[in-house]
């Protein structure tokens, strides 16, 4: 997962915490209070329907005691980096919230962490509060791209610092771990807590190491050493991660939490499939030069139920599938883990896939759509990530660097459109069970789902500008007399070929405009296809889930 820009207006999210003897704001408490006069509650009533709740549960009976104490402990730490997350996303928390009497304003600020609304291209829901500024609340808002560029701060690319304005006005940089000094000591000790409890050794010290992590911002260690973790049933996914949350140049990571129990019995039947990368390496659809380095062998990827979620992860559409870690080197070393959340992923299908299916897929289509599928092809998207390449072949450093804030989005539609390149192949040498039309069929029905989130995430954004090549190149045909679509699977397998090396040459080279003009030429939605997308809205059909959760919902004590 990854993937997630915008012109500042207001001063929303300068907030006093952040900034380290700078000149601080206040707007943010008049700025909501004004608003909150004209917060229609109809309006926030069909923007909560587009939520639909499910209680987050597990399998907890093949659990220890000792890894069922262990739970609670995560879970608390989880919410520690939910509030760091909205100090990244927003600002104060507190002070938008008891500046709203509405329930469903409050209830809707908390799904978005902000009154932007994610699954609405981050449009504002509360009135009188600006768009949403690119910058988050990771770097000044009066800051231009070129004050950046030309201050000389060694850190001020890096993942875990803030860039803030010190009394003169000039910027500085502040780390996390200075920031959130007394949070992350708080999360730490938690962590160290539960390594105690850990009786599967690399667990315990990836805890321990991970506690150390949070104090540091030196991440590297407990990346390797959660790579390095094979047998624990237990794991945590937690601290500064993905960079999404940073739309003005994607450098800044977000704080999250997933707590997790492996399926043991799933994550053996996915073990196979890492072993095929090098050899579909060698089969992508692109020139040699394109293809160059060797994918990590050593990747694996593991089936989880998730039973928790906090920050990043659990702000507006809540992942079901993570591609960690995203430390380049530790994935030239160690390959990256592919967690697939089994649990969520059942409840998006059931909730939302097959209702969009019903409503915009052909009727003799229909039954292709299967949450077989459905979990394989959010699986190896997740796979899809170690193809390709991570350096450019003209010296323009590596692909994320040179691509910046559009980075994203193109490696999410690599993604996506090499994971259907894989099932393919596979198929082909038999590993892959099930019919290929299945996977076609519930492919075309995910964009579906996912193009609800809006254009403004880098999912989003992968998504269309797929649909519009498929369009163009007659992947589907839809229907003008019942508006649903007809996947047509030789031109889909042949539009899939001609995408992937489309995006492929745009990594290898690093051509930051060209994907610019892509982005920006096919990632927007087209009228017919926003009224198709309304259809499903009037229907009640929901875009994403809510997680009732936590440790009273697992049924644990404390
Ligand atoms: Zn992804």
């Amino acid at each position: 997962m990854k993937p997630r820009h915008l012109i500042l207006a207001s001063a929303l999210a300068a907030l006093t915490a952040g900034c380290s003897g700078g000149s601080t704001t206040t707007e943010a408490e008049t700025t909501t209070k004004t608003a909150q006069a004209d917060t229609t509650s109809t309006d926030l009533q069909q923007k909560l329907s587009m939520y639909t709740n499910v209680r987050l549960t597990a399998d907890l009976s093949g659990l220890s005691a000792k890894e069922r104490q262990m739970i609670p402990l995560l879970i608390e730490a989880g919410d520690i980096m939910d509030k760091l997350f909205w100090y990244e996303a927003y600002g104060k928390q507190d002070s938008l919230l008891n500046a709203l009497n509405d329930a469903s304003a409050k209830q809707f600020v908390q799904i978005n962490y902000g009154p932007w609304d994610r699954l609405n291209n981050n449009e504002p829901f509360i009135p009188g509060v600006g768009p949403k500024p690119d910058a988050a609340n990771f770097y000044p808002h009066d800051m231009t791209k070129e004050e950046f560029e030309k201050a000389n701060l060694e850190d001020k690319a890096s993942q875990y610092t803030f860039l803030r304005r010190d009394a003169n006005g000039q910027l500085i940089t502040v780390p996390y771990h200075v920031q959130f000094k007394e949070e992350v000591k708080r999360a730490s000790d938690l962590l160290r807590q539960a390594a105690g409890l850990a009786d599967e050794p690399g667990l315990k010290k990836y805890l321990t190491l991970r506690a150390d992590a949070l104090l540091t911002d030196n991440y590297q260690p407990s990346d390797l050493a959660w790579m390095d973790m094979k047998n624990n049933r237990i794991d945590v996914v937690i601290g500064p991660i993905e960079t999404y949350e940073d739309k003005l140049f994607g450098y800044k990571a977000a704080h999250e939490a997933y707590v997790l129990i492996k399926d043991m019995d799933w994550s053996k039947r996915l073990e196979k499939y890492a072993a095929f990368l090098p050899e579909l390496q060698r089969g992508l659809p692109v020139p040699a030069n394109y293809k160059k380095e060797t994918p990590g062998t050593d990747s694996d990827l593991n089936a989880y139920d998730v039973v928790y979620y906090a920050g990043d992860c659990n702000a507006g559409s809540k992942t079901i599938a993570i591609n960690l870690p995203n430390d380049e080197e530790v994935q030239l070393k160690k390959g990256t883990r592919r967690l697939q959340l089994k649990n969520a992923m059942q409840a998006k299908f059931d909730k939302i896939m097959v209702p969009i299916a019903d409503e915009l897929i052909a009727d003799d289509q229909k039954k292709h759509i299967t949450f077989d599928a459905f979990f394989a092809n959010t699986m190896f998207h997740e796979v899809a990530h170690g193809l390709g390449i991570k350096n450019t072949i003209n010296g323009k450093g590596t692909v994320r660097e040179a691509l910046k804030e559009q980075g994203s989005a193109l490696e999410e539609g690599k993604a996506d459109i090499l994971g259907l390149y894989m099932i393919t192949q596979l198929h082909k040498k038999g590993e892959v069970s099930g019919s290929l039309e299945d996977y076609y069929t519930t492919f075309m029905a995910g964009i579906f789902r996912s193009v609800r989130f809006g254009a403004a995430s880098a999912h989003g954004k992968a998504n269309m500008v797929r649909f519009n090549f498929f369009k163009d190149h007659g992947a589907f045909e839809r229907d003008a007399q019942t508006g649903k679509y007809r996947v047509n699977y030789v031109k889909m397998g042949e539009a899939m070929d001609k995408l992937s090396e489309l995006i492929l040459t745009l990594q290898g080279n690093g051509d930051y405009a060209g994907v610019t003009k892509l982005l920006n030429e096919q990632g927007q939605i087209g009228a017919e296809l926003q009224a198709d997308l309304d259809r499903l809205s009037r229907k009640n059909i929901p875009v994403d889930v809510v997680f009732e959760q936590g440790v009273d919902v697992l049924g644990l004590n404390k």
